[in-house]
C-alpha cells in the first residue's frame, strides 16, 4: 500500500504481476514464450502470434525516452496539484516499450532521447504505477 492520494490501478489476474511487481519497487515486463515479443500492457494473450504462452521476467528499468507530453489538464485532484506531468514512451534497453510517468524536478530539460530510470523505493511507493526519472 501507499500513502499517496494517487488513484489505485484495479488489480486483475493478468496485470497482477506488473502491479504487485510494481509495489516492490520491481518493473516486471510479460514475454511471449513462442515469438519472444515483449508485451505492454498485460494481456491474456499474445498481441503478435495470439499464444497464450506468457511469462514474465524483471526489467532492469533501464530506458529511453521516445516521445513525451507535458500534462497540463488533469481529471484527478492529486494530478491536477501536481501538473504538468510528463508522460512518456519509454523503450526498454532489455526490450519492450511502455508509457509511464517521468519525474523530473526539471521538467523543461526533459527531452526525446534522453535516459531514465525506474524512481527507486522508497520514494516509487509513492507511485501507484511504474514511473521513471532522468538519469543522472
Ligand atoms: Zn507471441
Amino acid at each position: 500500500m501507499t500513502d499517496s492520494a494517487y488513484p489505485q490501478p484495479t488489480v486483475t489476474a493478468t496485470n497482477a504481476p506488473l502491479i504487485e511487481g510494481w509495489r516492490r519497487g520491481e518493473l516486471m515486463m510479460q514475454h511471449c514464450v513462442r515469438c519472444h515479443s515483449v508485451i505492454f500492457f498485460p494481456r491474456h494473450i499474445c498481441p503478435g502470434c495470439w499464444s497464450t504462452e506468457l511469462e514474465w521476467k524483471r526489467s532492469s528499468g533501464h530506458g529511453r525516452i521516445v516521445s513525451y507530453s507535458h500534462v497540463y489538464s488533469q481529471v484527478a485532484a492529486p494530478f491536477a496539484a501536481e501538473a504538468p506531468t510528463i508522460l512518456a514512451e519509454i523503450t526498454l534497453d532489455d526490450g519492450g516499450a511502455m508509457l509511464a510517468r517521468v519525474i523530473s524536478s526539471e521538467p523543461a530539460t526533459i527531452a526525446s532521447g534522453m535516459p531514465v530510470e525506474l524512481v527507486p523505493m522508497p520514494e516509487a511507493a509513492r507511485f501507484p504505477l511504474p514511473t521513471f526519472r532522468p538519469v543522472k
